[in-house]
């Protein structure tokens, strides 16, 4: 299965290695690794992995893949994903050694590596305002950007200035946030093939002491309402349309159901979790129950957030 896509891999970076096209040091490979070890369900089986270290990188590993038709998914910190239990028959192409954060006035210039908690706190650092809401979502730059993430009225659209991104014929493109269509957990890149690189936010002056307060304030929220000492990948379920999910799955008597590991959380009815060593067919199989269960009930469809890594 993975091994044969990892020989296949293997074999490439040898070449381009050896054509001078990149460096033994601009990037790593391991032919062989768990999702679970890579997704904050902790489901998953084995993956061939390959984590660029830099934007040349980026370019140069992505064209090679696409021009050997080697299947790839871009995974940022694996908070938004279920991975398959048979593994993935390709390349997991993994942005987290990509990791830059420089400072422009107030603006803040991120790769796609970065995780939301350390360049919330960057910010705050630097006495800037405007991402507290990204501290404690256990994402990446790049997949912040992709799902636009949000939390308590905050959303990454609203400070984010432009993406610099790897267009899906290889070239390196930039553009302002009001061309890359982000609604509510959606942007251009669903449907553009795009690799995010980095991001720039624009940010405003403010008191460090106070953005501190306000991040440690929303931290404490999310410790109070949900099930962070359970294996999740955060919300499972779009918002309604004039409906709050969680309550229709609590009001369906759902909390506590179970199927295999996997469980939606007493604690929050719109998270499924790890409960006990799932596999992800336990986890999806819930979701479907809790769908079908709220279509028989409400006649609503709830859509899954987390995607699927396929
Ligand atoms: C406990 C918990 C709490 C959470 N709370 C919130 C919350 O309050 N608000 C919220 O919005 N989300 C929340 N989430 C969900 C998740 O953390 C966010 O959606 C986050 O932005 C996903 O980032 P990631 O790096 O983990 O993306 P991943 O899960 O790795 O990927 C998600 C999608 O983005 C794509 N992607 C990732 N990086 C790139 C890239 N560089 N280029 C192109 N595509 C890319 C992937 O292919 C995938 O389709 C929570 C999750 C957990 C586990």
């Amino acid at each position: 299965m993975s091994v044969s896509v990892s020989a296949e891999v293997s074999s490439l970076l040898s070449e381009l290695v050896q054509g001078g096209f990149i460096g033994e040091e601009e990037f790593e490979f391991c032919e062989e690794r768990a999702l679970s070890t890579l997704t904050t369900f902790r489901t998953g089986g084995p993956a061939a992995v390959l984590s660029p270290k830099s934007q040349k990188a980026f370019q140069i590993l992505l064209c090679a893949l696409r021009e050997r038709k080697i299947p790839y998914f871009v995974l940022g910190n694996g908070s938004n994903v279920i991975a398959p239990d048979e593994g993935y028959r390709g390349v997991i192409l993994s942005t987290l050694l990509w990791k830059n954060l420089e400072l422009a006035g107030d603006r803040i210039i991120a790769s796609s590596g970065v995780s939301l908690t350390a360049l919330a706190l960057f910010a705050q650092k630097n006495a800037l305002t405007g991402m507290e809401f990204f501290y404690g979502i256990p994402g990446s730059v790049g997949g912040a950007v992709f799902m636009n993430a949000g939390a308590y009225g905050g959303e990454c659209k609203s400070i984010l200035e432009s993406v610099c991104f790897l267009s899906a014929s290889g070239r390196i493109e930039t553009l302002p946030v009001s061309e890359l269509e982000m609604g509510y957990r959606t942007s251009i890149f669903e449907k553009n093939e795009g690799i995010i690189l980095s991001a720039v936010f624009r940010l405003q002056k403010g008191d460090a002491a106070e953005i501190r307060r306000t991040m440690e304030d929303l931290m404490s929220r999310r410790v109070e309402k949900q099930p962070l000492d359970y294996p999740s990948a955060g919300s499972t379920f779009k918002r309604c349309e004039g409906r709050f999910t969680a309550q229709m799955i609590d009001e369906a008597g759902l909390k506590g159901a179970r199927i295999g590991g996997a469980m939606v959380s007493k604690k929050h009815a719109g998270f499924v979790i790890n409960y006990d060593s799932a596999s992800s067919e336990d986890i999806f199989r819930l979701i479907e129950l809790v769908r079908k269960t709220i279509f028989e009930k409400e006649g609503i469809h709830i859509q899954c957030e987390v995607r699927t890594i396929r």
